[in-house]
């Protein structure tokens, strides 16, 4: 089968054909992948930039998290699913006796390891994977849209870590996927929402298209113009999702006395940080990273209700034999999600 493999602890990534992998271990299933998201962190891990060293020793497998696709086999302990059953990916392997694990916080746990980035992803035909990790979809939900339950949760579990609740002004800075989700979930739930980007004109229009009420390209205003013009008093809530440092302090500045600012983008570099800003206007600064079991169930629901918006955030769309031409999209400002489908199809 085909898949794109991270082969060497270093820039790049090879579309290479490899046997179907060893058989099912106890609780395991095996998947054919229907559909699967370029992330940004598969750009990084693609790139081999700095903070994705701890990949080194499991390497080599295979890339990606963000899929979909149809039970194939599994073992024969394997009662949560059954062959034929649709399902998504849950990609985070928690190891269940780790202090973390034991007192109930699966987040902090010291030996989590993701599918997709500690052992073989979906960038393939098929995968194996832990029966515990593949969650049912409901009738309905194309696959193509399912892909995107995992993104959708990071994005849900961003707006609650930074505690959005009904009439809150919340700015989300950066409109890539995980900005644009929170964008939406954030106006949902009720909140008023003003995202912004930097030379961003298709993603803003499309975020404005699908209902975001307001957006706004700062390489045309400041931020603090920006929020002016829109709420005209300082909001409730920013929320970073660029990984250009900057944005941070830029966005603590904005926020109203007491405000929150969640920080979800992953950032290269270290940031110098005027701490009486914060001190001083009783700020909150929060990180959020990741996805809880809970986020995944609402992701699923809300995709269920609405497939045809989220599937609008799917800009391009690429055979897996394309992977490489899907990464250079991915890369460049104008695709938003890019999903490749194994099987040519
Ligand atoms: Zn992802
Ligand atoms: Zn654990």
């Amino acid at each position: 089968m085909l898949a794109l493999r991270k082969n060497i602890p270093g820039p790049g990534a090879e579309l290479v054909r490899v046997d179907l992998q060893e058989p099912l271990a106890l609780g395991e299933i095996r998947v054919d992948v229907r559909a699967v998201g370029i992330c940004g962190s598969d750009l990084h891990a693609h790139a081999w930039d700095p903070s994705y060293g701890f990949m080194a020793p499991f390497l080599p497998l295979t890339l990606g998290h963000e899929f979909s696709g149809i039970v194939a086999a599994v073992a024969p302990d394997v009662t949560e699913v059954s062959v034929g059953d649709s399902i998504v990916c849950w990609p985070t392997v928690t190891c269940g006796t780790c202090a973390a694990c034991s007192a109930g916080r699966p987040g902090g746990c010291e030996g989590r390891r993701i599918i997709g980035l500690h052992r073989d992803g979906g960038f393939a035909d098929s995968v194996r994977m832990p029966a515990a990790n593949a969650l049912p979809l409901p009738a309905g939900l194309p696959l193509d849209v399912a892909a995107l339950t995992e993104p959708l949760a990071v994005s849900i579990n961003a707006v609650n870590v930074a505690g959005v609740a009904a009439g809150d002004r919340v700015v989300v800075l950066g409109p890539g996927p995980i900005g644009m989700g929170i964008a939406l979930v954030a106006h949902a739930r009720g909140a008023d929402v003003l995202l912004a980007g930097f030379r961003d004109d298709a993603r803003l229009a499309l975020a404005h298209d699908m209902g975001i009420p307001a957006v706004a390209d700062l390489a045309q205003v400041t931020l603090a113009e920006a929020v002016q013009d829109y709420f005209n008093v300082a909001p409730d809530v920013v929320i970073e999702a660029t990984g250009r440092p900057p944005s941070v302090a830029e966005g603590l500045a904005v926020l109203r006395p007491g405000g929150v600012l969640a920080v979800v983008g992953i950032h290269a570099e270290p940031l110098s940080l005027d701490l009486n800003q914060l001190v001083r206007g009783k700020k909150q600064l929060r990180g959020a990273h990741d996805s809880t079991s809970q986020g995944f169930a609402e992701a699923i629901e809300r995709l269920a209700a609405d497939p045809g918006l989220y599937a609008r955030m799917i800009t391009h769309r690429l055979p897996l034999a394309q992977a490489e031409d899907g990464f250079a999209l991915a890369r460049k400002g104008a695709a938003l999600k890019v999903m490749l489908f194994p099987g040519g199809g």
